[in-house]
């Protein structure tokens, strides 16, 4: 059986139950508990440390209050309910990469609890309850490698030591990899939307875990979970997903009963494996973090977040929407950022222009100079490109003054250069001739200059009546409006619209 056709047949019989925790790098200057710069991606090992983040004996943490204010915003944001004041709670554990032997993280009090996110997918919209998102320190990095003696040892990076993590979890809601795929590209939308994080997956920015069980169909229990790891990307969290439902429905086919374990994903086998069998939070032993005081978020300093919040991305599908465009359509332009900016800045200055258009210009034209400059404007835009120039091209081709084609050539033009488009269209000489009269004088010269081909079509060979159009076109350098030339020449041959 193929790959899909298997797990087709394994969701027959049971039904997927999945919740999906994300670790997200927010965007802070400096560490969660220290002054250290949170290292580029790039830094050399241990070049971002200081006695805080080494755990240093005699050194105290201090509270990053941007943060804290970036997991308030994505509370605010994801509709959770914010308590007056949390705490931090150790979660103790041993390993080389956590130099204090403990992480300080939130246990019972969140910053942020019971929101939810609503995703569209194949089957219609899905909401997928949000249980909590809390804030957390990142911990060192473990290499493994070979020393020039060739021993085999292990090395320790501390620069992420310490570095903020905002760990989003959801309730069980999630039902398939598609669900999953979905969730994470939303939510990765909604952080950068909000400002809280550049969001990358490939700078370990977004970390995306999935943990996975199975249920026959029609029970009410879950069944054992698996936690999978090391996803690279979204399309990787959606095969693990796919690949876990066909392992553990193949296992409980089989009668063999499923480990609660963590697996990693394995992206070039396409295949997860066993890592460890999972940890439970009592062996944790989570408790009050003593070194720091309770946190009080008070109502003045939420409302003040609230108040900063930019329009989200559903709401702004939604405003597109209502403004005439296709889902699609909406989907592309609140995806990208660079298109978005474009769209709202060509309908503020062109306003009398149709949407639906406007979203053609910029994932079309505007789009592909888009994806061939790096350089942007003050206001965000492509190049040297100006709104009201973009609004003025495509104003020219609505009123049929201006073929798309050229249209092309001049969005192109005005990109790279930054004239403003009228002039390019004057000096290309890309007016396009819609006038009934001027064209009608050059198609008279061209019938008048090609006697064979008028008597051609009047004996019913239609091929001639492409011939003269293109030789009208020619004699207009290109500029007459073709559906004008077309109409003209019909009408002179006395031939309607049968071709
Ligand atoms: P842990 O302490 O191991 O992280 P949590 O209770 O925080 O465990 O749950 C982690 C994630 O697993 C959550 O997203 C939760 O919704 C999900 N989850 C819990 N039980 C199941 C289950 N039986 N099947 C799938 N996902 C589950
Ligand atoms: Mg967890
Ligand atoms: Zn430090």
């Amino acid at each position: 059986m193929s790959a899909p056709a298997a797990r087709a047949a394994a969701l027959e019989r049971y039904e997927a139950v999945i919740g999906i925790e994300v670790h997200c790098q927010v965007r802070t200057a400096s560490k969660m508990f220290c002054a250290c710069a949170v290292p580029p991606p790039d830094a050399a090992p241990n070049t971002h440390t200081c006695p805080v983040c080494l755990a240093l004996p005699g050194t105290l943490p201090t509270i990053n209050r941007a943060a804290v204010e970036h997991v308030l915003t994505t509370g605010l944001a994801i509709g959770a309910s914010v308590p007056p004041a949390t705490r931090w709670d150790r979660k103790n554990y041993f390993y080389p990469d956590l130099p204090k032997g403990y992480q300080i993280s939130q246990y019972d009090l969140p910053l942020a609890a019971n929101g939810s996110l609503t995703v569209e997918t194949s089957e219609g919209p899905v909401t997928i309850g949000i249980t909590r998102a809390h804030l957390e320190e990142d911990t060192a990095k473990l290499i493994h490698a070979a020393a020039p003696d060739g021993r085999r040892v292990s090395l320790v990076d501390f620069n992420r030591a310490g570095v903020p993590l905002m760990e989003i979890v959801t309730e069980p809601d999630v039902r398939s990899a598609e669900q999953a795929r979905r969730y994470a590209e939303e939510l990765r939308l909604l952080l950068r939307a909000i400002d809280v994080s550049d969001a990358e997956m490939e700078n370990g920015q977004l970390r995306v875990e999935a943990n996975v069980s199975l249920r026959p169909r029609g029970t009410g229990p879950f069944g054992t979970r698996v936690e999978v790891k090391n996803m690279n990307s979204i399309r990787a969290v959606e095969r693990a997903i796919d690949f876990e439902i066909e392992r553990q429905a193949a296992a409980l086919d089989g009668g063999e009963p499923l480990r609660q374990e963590t697996r990693g994903w394995d992206d070039a086998a396409g295949a997860t494996y066993v890592m460890r069998v999972k940890e439970s939070s009592d062996d944790y032993r989570y408790f009050p973090e003593p070194d720091l005081p309770p946190l009080v978020i008070d109502a003045a300093w939420l409302a003040a977040l609230r108040a900063a919040l930019p329009e989200l991305p559903a709401a702004r599908r939604a405003r597109y929407r209502a403004l005439g465009l296709p889902a699609y359509d909406a989907a592309v332009l609140v995806n990208d950022e660079g298109m978005r900016v474009a769209f709202e800045a060509i309908l503020a200055a062109g306003p009398g222009l149709p949407p639906k258009e406007v979203a053609n210009l910029v994932t079309g034209d505007y789009g592909r100079a888009l994806n061939e400059t790096a350089e942007r404007t003050a206001s965000g835009l492509a190049g040297r490109a100006d709104a009201a120039s973009l609004a003025h091209v495509l104003g020219e081709v609505v009123a049929g003054r201006l073929s798309r084609a050229n249209a092309k050539e001049v969005v192109a033009e005005h990109v790279v250069g930054g004239r403003p488009a009228a002039a390019v269209i004057a000096e290309r000489g890309f007016a396009q001739i819609s006038d009934a009269d001027a064209v009608g004088r050059i198609v008279d010269a061209v019938l008048a200059a090609n006697p064979a081909a008028v008597a051609d079509v009047r004996a019913g060979r239609s091929q001639a009546l492409g011939f003269l159009v293109g030789q009208a076109m020619k004699a207009s350098r290109g500029q007459a409006n073709a559906a004008v030339v077309q109409a003209a020449v019909r009408e002179r041959l006395g031939r309607g619209g049968d071709g």
